[in-house]
């Protein structure tokens, strides 16, 4: 259910219906929007007394949300979301690349990969220090010592970083050092983990599960949102079919999808998506050409060694050109890079 209040509703008329709500025993969810404040309740388990709300001092309406997800619903919230982090607005006009290694391996290996994807142009620097790998015999991440890599990889740098956190137990770790959260495709489900991490005071890059709907995707984001956190980014990184010619199928389709049903931004990651080098950057163009807000691209400075992701890393220089190819379109839809 939500509460619309009218344009120019008071602060105090505002926490009055706040009050109102969390009296039942409900949660209140203050939206602040352009026009006017909405108020999404939650944690109702039947039906909400609609007049008791409708009567309150500077109420315009009380009206259903229809679909089983609310707080990330455009029901809820008509206009787009915009997601700091550190200081790069996503979600906005900018199309933003997150780029990096798919794992910390040391100092020296994160730092010519952040320097060479921040001159092509990335925003934002991606490495995993807890890795979910599929077999416990592959690099699982180097832990502490990754976090510590990539923190002096944004000191020099400037650029915010994204990284995985595996498990509830490693949030508080992740937390200190990360700018962005991600939470990974086989942990779009962990739902103690989406918990906590809606409890988290950074924003998180919330991953498709390799075989969600895009109902059970939104209802992911849902679990953070709940706890508070409305800094989420959305990932499509494709999904497992019978596809015998890449890693995975990227859905190219959900994200237009997404962005009917939410406000929430979405990234695309074409590298986990095709798993094949020579497919990131068609892949790429794209995804940016379906309306995507950021891209998030594996790099590495020497893929053949790569301890994880490899054969779907680029290279510096590829890397280069995805960004300049992106740079020529994005003014096209109406974006700037
Ligand atoms: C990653 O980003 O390196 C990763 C493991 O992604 P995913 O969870 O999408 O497989
Ligand atoms: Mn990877």
């Amino acid at each position: 259910m939500l509460v619309v209040m009218r344009q120019g509703a008071s602060a105090e008329q505002i926490q009055g219906v706040m009050r109102a709500i969390e009296a039942r025993g409900f949660k209140a969810h203050a939206i602040p929007g352009e026009q006017r404040t909405a108020i999404g309740i939650t944690g109702n388990r039947g039906a909400v007394d609609r007049p008791v709300f409708e009567s309150l001092p500077g109420v315009l309406e009380v009206i259903p949300v229809t679909h089983a997800y609310k707080l990330v619903s455009r029901e809820v919230k008509p206009e787009d979301t915009i997601v700091r982090v550190g200081d790069v607005a996503i979600g906005g006009r900018e199309l933003v690349i997150a780029a990096g290694p798919c794992a910390v391996e040391s100092l020296e290996q994160t730092l010519i990969v952040a320097r060479a994807v921040k001159k092509a142009g990335a925003r934002l620097l991606r490495g995993g220090a807890f890795k979910p790998r599929t077999s416990p015999y592959s690099f699982q991440g180097l832990g502490e010592e990754g976090l510590r890599i990539l923190a002096a990889a944004r000191e020099e740098t400037g650029l915010p970083i994204v990284t995985e956190a595996l498990d509830v137990e490693g949030v508080d770790l992740v937390e200190r050092y990360a700018d962005a959260i991600q939470i990974g495709a086989r942990n779009m489900q962990n739902f103690s983990l989406l918990r906590r991490c809606g409890k988290a005071r950074k924003p998180v890059l919330l991953k498709r599960g390799i075989a969600a709907t895009l109902e059970e995707f939104l209802m992911s984001a849902e679990y953070l949102l709940a706890e508070g956190n409305y800094g989420v980014i959305l990932c499509e990184r494709g999904v497992r079919t019978f596809s015998d010619y890449s890693r995975n199928t990227l859905d190219l389709a959900v994200v237009p999808a997404v962005k009917q049903l939410s406000h929430l931004p979405v990234f695309v990651d074409p590298s986990h998506g095709t798993g094949r080098r020579d497919k990131v950057t068609p892949l790429s163009r794209g995804a940016a050409a379906v309306g995507a807000d950021g891209l998030i691209i594996e790099v590495h400075h020497d893929p053949d060694t790569a301890l994880s992701d490899g054969p779907q890393s680029l290279t510096p220089e590829m890397f280069a050109s995805l960004v300049a190819q992106i740079r020529q379109i994005a003014p096209v839809l109406g974006r700037s890079l």
